[in-house]
């Protein structure tokens, strides 16, 4: 059986090791386009600072991304967010609010824990904190169809609640419109409380005796060295298979009984099985001549870019840094970034002895790094006094690279899925479908390897 993979990131390297593993005789080909494979996941080590030029942690409610490295040997080198400094803020007309915990893992905590936290909040007005107490006198939606994030918390929780609470989190993660949010495919938990408790409140009583999980297992963890690990080993256990970089594909063809891949080089390549792990924008593109319906639909969903800035300090030239994670970055600010992690303060051995590193989130390409930085620390009260430039400053820009899950993004899902039943042997893997997290694409990347050894 010859398998055929396109995209080298953890989407596609993960489908071809469980094909290594589950089908000892298939033939597994891959081909990335560019010169090194893993995609969004990349780590850089520079001037002893490690830097993750994506993303920086794998969370611990969706074991799959934990359960490969283990499955790897990197077990020893998993480390937990360092737990004495697990606060974040909000910023907020200049000044770091803290950010009440655990509002996503309400459902898993104390009834009473969630509403002290709430009531203490100084991001709700009285009046806001008011209107979360008349949310189980609320009726639940009739409809069964999807909802959009802004109107699903607004009618049950109220504005105050959305815009502050839920749309900065949510833009931390999916950059772009959080209104228009799809609650099915983004936040299931929350939409399924409503119906079957009608409401949020009710459904975190009906937990009232749950012990929080979440301390027993920290809810982020990474590697000792950087998510790279996790690439370098995948890549390592694959080193049997054939794995072309540098080779871009633009489209594929019918042939009986399988496939022709086109490469830009002009190249031509056959195969039985397809697994296209490819951004779902370039995806859309490969597909156009075989089904432009399919296509189309996978065009539709929106993807917003995302930028990350990395600053590396001596600490002498910083004054006082908080004890925090970081913080959030209100959408109503109009600042180019929506988070900033304090990386030092995260994880163990990020920066050099007497260094500091952090990093910024926007959810766009910026024009001039550089000065929108320069601006944006200008307004943050713990970098008032700081005396020198950073030492390291690094952006890291990915077009197109965060698929937004809007409303009905199931309904599409499922169209796409009856399009490609037209087509045997062609599979997508990718975190426009499931999930974005690298957890998420692991999985995906999976079910379509299980998929292809039982067509
Ligand atoms: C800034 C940032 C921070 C993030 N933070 C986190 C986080 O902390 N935790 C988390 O779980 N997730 C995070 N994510 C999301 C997660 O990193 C991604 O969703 C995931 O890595 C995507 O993997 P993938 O393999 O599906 O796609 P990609 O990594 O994009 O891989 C697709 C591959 O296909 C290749 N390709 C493209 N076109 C072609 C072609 N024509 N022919 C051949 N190959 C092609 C690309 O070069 C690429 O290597 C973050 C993402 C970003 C951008």
């Amino acid at each position: 059986m010859k398998i055929l993979i396109i995209g080298g990131g953890i989407s596609g390297l993960s489908a071809a090791y469980h094909l290594q593993k589950t089908k000892a005789s298939a033939q597994i080909y891959l081909i990335e386009k560019e010169k090194r494979l893993g995609g969004k996941i990349e780590t850089l080590h520079q001037d002893g600072y490690i830097i993750e030029t994506g993303p920086e942690s794998l969370v611990s409610y969706k074991p799959a991304a934990i359960n490969l490295c283990q499955e790897l040997g990197l077990s020893s080198e998993i480390i937990p967010s360092i737990p004495e400094n697990r606060k974040t803020f909000f910023f907020l007309k200049g000044n770091l609010i803290p950010f009440p915990e655990g509002i996503f893992s309400a459902f898993q905590a104390p009834f009473f824990r969630t509403v002290k936290t709430l009531a203490q909040t100084p991001l709700l007005s009285p009046l806001g904190k008011l209107r979360i107490g008349l949310e189980p006198f609320i009726p639940p939606r009739q409809e069964d169809d999807d909802e959009a994030a802004g109107s699903f918390f607004s009618r049950r929780l109220g504005r105050e609640f959305f815009n502050h609470l839920i749309a900065p989190f949510l833009s931390g993660i999916y950059g772009g419109d959080t209104e228009n949010l799809s609650m099915k495919s983004v936040l299931p938990t929350f939409y399924a409380a409503e119906k079957k408790y009608g409401s949020l409140l009710k459904a975190i009583l009906a937990n009232k005796n749950k012990k929080s999980s979440s301390q027993q297992i920290p809810p982020f963890v990474s590697l000792k060295n950087g998510l790279g690990s996790l690439i370098d080993k995948l890549v390592k256990s694959l080193q049997k298979n054939r794995i072309d970089l540098g080779k871009s594909v633009v489209a594929v063809k019918n042939l009986p009984g399988g496939y022709q891949v086109l490469l830009e080089n002009g190249e031509r390549v056959e195969s039985e099985i397809l697994i296209i792990a490819t951004p779902v924008q370039k995806t859309a593109d490969i597909l156009k001549d075989l089904d432009p319906e399919a296509s189309k639909l996978l065009s539709e969903i929106p993807s917003s870019s995302a930028s990350v800035v990395t600053l590396g300090f001596d600490q002498n030239d910083l004054s006082t840094l908080s004890n925090s994670y970081g913080f959030l970055i209100s959408p109503e600010e109009k600042f180019p970034f929506l988070a900033c992690t304090m990386s030092s303060n995260k994880w163990e051995g990020r920066a050099p002895e007497g260094k500091f590193i952090m990093r910024f989130y926007a959810n766009t390409i910026l024009d001039d790094p550089e000065k929108s930085t320069n601006e944006f620390l200008k307004q943050l009260p713990f970098f008032s006094k700081i005396k020198k430039k950073p030492e390291l400053f690094l952006v890291h820009s990915h077009p197109n690279v965060m698929p937004e899950y809007r409303v009905s993004h199931e309904k599409k899902m499922e169209q796409i899925q009856r399009a490609l039943t037209r087509h045997p042997g062609l599979f997508l893997a990718g975190n426009a479908y499931q999930g974005i997290g690298i957890s998420d694409c692991i999985l995906s990347g999976v079910k379509a390897a299980e998929k292809a050894v039982t067509t």
